[in-house]
């Protein structure tokens, strides 16, 4: 294992942020370490100190000083600065997607995956910051002119799931950044090395470019410190990655102050199989979708809804394709399959494996948590498939683990139904070479998630698309397109170069 950071024997201490101080000098901390355990071999990475509340309100001040200056930059400077760290990126890709892999769990091929998504989001946003754009309108009265502009907001507090450990902070960071805004990104307690290492990533870029310290800032923690930044007054935008648990509170209480929140929550992804789909294509799509990253991506396919005329075939055909996967250290290149993150994610696959079997479904590929020599960890269990019904508690609910319900469907309303009929939004496919059943699915009355695909999976998106979800998903929108919005504040401005004051609504007032 090749790894960026040295293996410390004291506990790693946060940054309050990145520029010319990466690490603080002191921590007040009286919390415990989080220590990060490697759901790959089971052994302990590394203990991290866990910022107090005198360090968050500490970093907190430092990014609102860093801000008054930060947003005086101008934003295309602010993209260079970014390009620069995608270039960091690049730099260390293979040494930072190895850490996400043995810290989180994923192949290696997925935490590579996972560094190129902040390659990627880096040379976006490096456009973006030059297409920062308003529009202008023509005012109804006469030598007026309209028009609006965006602003930056202030702090962007970033909360992030363990699941993808760096990518998400990305997505926010780097487009807050070209936006003016300045950052403090609570990572998952599950995964703060990776964090810790992004923030040594950048220092560099920081110092080089003398951006001002607290442009980039790091609190570790529980949910005790996503709670001060959802409360806190101080913090314009909390972008929350997470559980819909987590959501709602961070909704509430953000909503509670009238401050802004960004939520991208779990999802419950469904693939429609027609009839008329290329089975050649559906099935490695869903076995991708179902069992990558061990069925722990916000986007995994939980569900397939396969038409009745060729439910047998799509069962036999996904048993055969299960039967090839080869389960093991995230790693090593040869397995398809890595561990979940922990036990307690073990815990979560039995009790909906037991659910299951006490509903009366049926498992066409047994579940079950290996053991013996590799898989020490006990973080490694068996994809499964069982055949259930969509009304079903435990079908509602996403379980994040691979576990792949089999449904039936017989007219494409039915499939669509049954597709829409969860509470959560997020992704969703449909297999078809049949042209009306697609436009069906992307219209109005088809997929009522934030994203509907034909002919490919529900697993991954490319970063130039807005990424969220709706209902339970928490409706944001990240990364592509124009989800820079959430990051600005737009101001409407009106300007009169006449020699008169006409009223808005044909409204006189004589003095
Ligand atoms: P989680 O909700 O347990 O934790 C996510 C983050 O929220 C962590 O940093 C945690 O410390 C923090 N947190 C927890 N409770 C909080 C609270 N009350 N206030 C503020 N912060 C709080 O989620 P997880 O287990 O790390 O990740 C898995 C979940 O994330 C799944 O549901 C998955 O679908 C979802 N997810 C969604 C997306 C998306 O874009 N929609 C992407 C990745 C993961």
């Amino acid at each position: 294992m090749q790894s960026i950071l040295p293996l410390p024997t004291q506990p790693i201490k946060p940054g309050t942020s990145t520029g010319q101080n990466f690490w603080p000098t002191e921590t007040t901390s009286s919390h415990q370490p989080l220590a990060s355990y490697s759901p790959a071999d089971g052994q302990l990475i590394a203990r991290v100190h866990v910022s107090t509340r005198a360090d968050y309100d500490r970093v907190v001040e430092t990014a609102q000083t860093a801000f008054a200056e930060w947003r005086l930059v101008p934003a295309p400077r602010r993209g260079e600065i970014v390009r620069q760290m995608g270039e960091q990126f690049r730099r260390y890709k293979r040494e930072l997607g190895t850490l996400v892999s043995y810290e989180m769990g994923k192949s290696l091929q997925e935490g590579l995956g996972e560094v190129q998504e902040i390659i990627d989001i880096c040379d976006f946003a490096v456009g973006q910051s030059r297409q920062l754009y308003g529009l202008s309108m023509h005012s109804e009265r006469p030598a007026h002119r309209m028009l609006e502009q965006w602003h930056p907001l202030g702090i962007v507090g970033v909360i992030s799931a363990f699941n993808f450990p760096v990518a998400v902070w990305s997505w926010n960071a780097m487009i807050a950044w070209v936006c003016g805004d300045v950052c403090i990104w609570k990572p998952s307690e599950k995964t703060p090395l990776t964090a810790l290492a992004c923030q040594q990533i950048i220092g560099e870029v920081l110092r080089n470019n003398d951006v001002p310290e607290g442009v980039s800032c790091l609190v570790t923690g529980g949910h005790d410190a996503g709670e001060w930044l959802a409360r806190d007054p101080r913090v314009a935008l909390v972008s929350a990655t997470g559980s819909t648990r987590m959501g709602k509170a961070v909704a509430e209480a953000v909503a509670g102050r009238l401050g802004k929140s960004l939520l991208e929550l779990g999802g419950n992804n469904a693939i429609i199989v027609s009839e008329h789909a290329d089975l050649d294509l559906a099935i490695p799509a869903i076995v991708f979708g179902a069992v990558g990253t061990a069925g722990q991506r916000c986007t995994t396919t939980r569900r397939i809804i396969v038409q009745e005329s060729i439910y047998d075939d799509v069962k036999n055909r996904l048993k055969k394709a299960y039967a090839q996967l080869r389960i093991g250290n995230p790693l090593d290149e040869s397995f398809h399959v890595g561990p979940v993150i922990d036990q307690q994610a073990v815990n979560g696959y039995l009790v909906t494996v037991n659910e299951i079997r006490e509903l009366g479904g049926r498992f066409v590929v047994e579940p079950g948590v290996i053991d013996g020599l590799g898989f020490e960890s006990g973080c490694y269990v068996r994809p499964c498939i069982a055949e259930a019904k969509n009304s079903w508690p435990v079908v509602q609910r996403e379980t994040f683990a691979p576990i792949l319900y089999l449904l039936k469907y017989t007219t494409l309303e039915d499939a669509i139904s049954q597709q829409n009929g969860v509470p959560q939004g997020l992704s969703s496919a449909i297999f078809t070479l049949n042209l009306r059943e697609a436009e069906r699915f992307l219209s109005m009355a088809g997929s009522d998630c934030g994203i509907a695909n034909v002919n490919i999976g529900t697993s991954g998106a490319e970063i130039g698309g807005a990424f969220g979800g709706e209902k339970e998903t928490g409706g944001g929108r990240e990364s592509g397109s124009d989800a820079w919005k959430a990051y600005m504040r737009r101001q409407t401005n009106t300007i009169n170069y006449g020699t008169t004051m006409p009223l808005a609504q044909g409204i006189t007032f004589e003095l």
